[in-house]
């Protein structure tokens, strides 16, 4: 293969097609499979025609092709596994037009999320979906993995924001679908056809993105319960009563324990399990409502809590929360890491069963996340020194899934199936939803070139 892709390589402007072996090494990876397969080598390429070769040239000559955005999926999404091309997204990254009537940015895939969320919010406009990593994610594999976050509790994840796509099929040729208007209902809905394919159907090379007007203020509750139950139960209490906040996120003792030795922050000092809610709109509903919902959670025997007013506080708890991820990495032990999401009302007995778990292994579970939508990043933490605790995790992993697909939730709520969730794919999904998937991919992707040795 690799003298196919030298002739290749010289039909391209010089540095479209590389054999680097520092780009090799690094497109080996994404967070969750760090250093796992190695691409043959490396496109670049700069604009949507480049794209469009390489993968006219690739279907030709049945080369694997793996799309990548900035590499820092959770589940390998990004992982050459067959070799081939790695197809780096990283240089097509402008944002083409911020549009305050239309209320759409238009961008390039490449572009890191954090950085279109500063652009559009200069201009008093709002991208809200907010995947914690997102100063390191691109838009592109956001899309492509639907990514969700901690405001996506009110705001949606990131199909709900999609309104138009440029897509360079398997084939090459190249398509655009929606279009710029916050409504559309011509034909079947293609774009969001494509929103969390994970690489398996195209390359998405220009998104057309909807967006809101800024909410002007926001608060913060920090609050300390004594256990994850407790926590879950004050979340019921809140929806009860009518709140719908931009976000609900809950850490159990471990994760707040790893993100004090990490951060040295003491903002959940104190807490057995603890939640963060934020309200944003005008400031004075947004004082209201947040006095009102520091009154319900009194009377349920909170251990701490701490309020935060304004862009600048909030931000300082959000940049700790931020940091569990890799808190939860930098205790040395090895992250059986999952996202997994439940129905909202299961979430007490989650917490109950994960406990009941831990404590008949004698292996911890690390369980923080986006509580408000019941999607739950469930890491069982192995030391890998100790021989048995490898497959003792796995087995408390597949446990967790069971548990969870009997309560009719579902084996991944954002970071999506890659090579992490293979091994539960079979179990996720029915006989036909994956006969409908086989059938898909075919008359798309005739040759299998895409991203292949993943779910489909
Ligand atoms: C600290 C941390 C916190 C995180 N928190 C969250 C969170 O709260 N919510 C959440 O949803 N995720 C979270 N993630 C996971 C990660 O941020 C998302 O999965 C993100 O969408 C990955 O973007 P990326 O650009 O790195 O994509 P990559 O990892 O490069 O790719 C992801 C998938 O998309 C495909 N792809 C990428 N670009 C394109 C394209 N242009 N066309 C076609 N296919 C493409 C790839 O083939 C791959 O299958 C977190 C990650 C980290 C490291």
């Amino acid at each position: 293969m690799n003298d196919l892709l030298t002739i290749f390589k010289n039909k391209l402007p010089p540095g479209v097609i590389t054999f680097n072996s520092d780009d090799i090494h690094r497109c080996a990876s994404d967070k969750w499979a760090p250093g796992f397969s190695q691409p043959e080598a490396v496109a670049l390429p700069n604009h949507t025609e480049e794209v469009s070769t390489i993968l006219s040239f690739a279907h030709q000559h049945r080369i694997p092709v793996t799309p990548r955005g900035a590499g820092v999926g959770y589940c390998g999404g990004a992982v050459p596994t067959k070799g081939g091309l790695v197809l780096s997204l990283e240089r097509m990254n402008c944002i083409r037009e911020i549009n305050e009537k239309d209320f759409v940015v238009v961008t390039q895939p490449g572009v890191i999320t954090a950085d279109l969320q500063a652009e559009v919010e200069k201009r008093g406009l709002f991208y809200p979906p907010d995947p914690a990593g997102r100063s390191e994610s691109s838009i592109g594999g956001n899309f492509s993995t639907n990514a969700g976050g901690p405001r996506c509790l009110k705001y949606g994840v990131t199909r709900d924001y999609v309104l138009g796509i440029e897509v360079v099929l398997p084939d090459g040729s190249i398509c655009k679908t929606g279009g710029r208007t916050h409504k559309n209902k011509t034909g079947f809905d293609l774009c969001r056809f494509f929103v969390g394919a994970e690489g398996l159907l195209g390359v998405v090379t220009e998104l057309t993105l909807k967006l809101i007007p800024l909410p002007p203020f926001r608060s913060c509750l920090s609050v300390g319960f004594s256990s994850m139950p407790d926590a879950a139960t004050a979340i019921s209490k809140i929806f009860a009563a009518g709140f719908l906040p931009s976000a609900l996120e809950l850490a159990d003792a471990f994760t707040l324990e790893a993100t004090w030795k990490r951060t040295g922050s003491d903002i959940f000092k104190d807490s057995k399990a603890h939640l963060i809610l934020e309200m944003d709109g005008q400031e004075e509903s947004v004082l209201g409502e947040i006095s009102k919902i520091e009154k319900i959670i009194r009377t349920l025997e909170c251990r701490s809590m701490e309020i935060a007013h304004g862009e600048e506080k909030c931000e300082l708890i959000w940049n700790v929360r931020r940091e569990f991820s890799y808190a939860l990495k930098d205790t040395g032990l090895k992250k059986l890491n999952h996202d997994i999401v439940i129905p909202r009302g299961r979430l007490v007995d989650f917490f109950v069963f994960t406990d009941q778990l831990q404590k008949r292994f004698g292996i911890p579970i690390a369980c923080f996340g986006h509580a408000g939508d019941g999607n739950i990043h469930t890491n069982v933490m192995v030391n890998e020194k100790e021989s048995e605790q490898l497959a003792c995790g796995l087995e408390m992993t597949d446990l967790i899934f069971k548990q969870v697909l009997e309560w009719g939730g579902k084996i991944t709520g954002e970071h999506g199936i890659g090579l992490a969730k293979l091994r539960w794919w079979n179990q996720g999904t029915s006989k036909e939803e994956r006969e409908l998937h086989r059938l898909i991919k075919k008359a798309l992707d005739p040759h299998g070139i895409m991203n292949p040795g993943k779910f489909v």
